[in-house]
């Protein structure tokens, strides 16, 4: 199995099965995020503690296998995080998939390198990207819903 093969299986998997999938019972911070191109929806909810940690998170919408998997990716990138890591990751996913410049400190994205191979299809760059654009949204506190527009 090559390397794209098995991306395709992760995608695939938690599109299908996606990870923290439904509301937070307890949570302080959401957003609605949508992509208009390919019709992706999506609610985030984060519950962050007086630390800044990212205590619990999760998602609920419809939509593509890449905005599913994308999001549910990212629920399990950031559980247990602090909010400045998961700004850093966000930038640094950012610049992978949208070829942009790298932040000054980029992390490793781990498990969610899988998704970086949306940059090869321009169409689809937004539905992975819906995710934490929506997840800035949750985390700024905006009261307007998340656009990849
Ligand atoms: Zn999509």
């Amino acid at each position: 199995m090559d390397l794209r093969e098995l991306y395709q299986e992760v995608i695939v998997d938690h599109g299908r099965r996606p990870r923290n999938f439904g509301k937070l019972s307890d949570f302080n911070r959401s957003a609605d995020g949508f992509n208009p191109l390919c019709g992706d929806k999506l609610k985030v909810y984060v519950n962050v503690d007086a630390e800044d940690v990212i205590t619990d998170i999760s998602f609920e919408g419809v939509g593509c296998a890449i905005s599913q998997a994308s999001a549910s990716l990212m629920t399990e990138a950031l559980k247990g995080k602090k909010i400045a890591h998961a700004e850093l990751l966000a930038q640094s996913f950012r610049s992978v998939v949208m070829e942009e410049a790298a932040p000054p400190q980029a992390v490793d994205l781990g498990k969610l390198a899988v998704l970086t191979g949306v940059k090869d299809y321009p169409s689809r760059i937004k539905c992975a990207t819906l995710a934490w654009h929506t997840l800035h949204a949750a985390l700024a506190g905006s009261n307007q819903p998340a656009s990849t527009e």
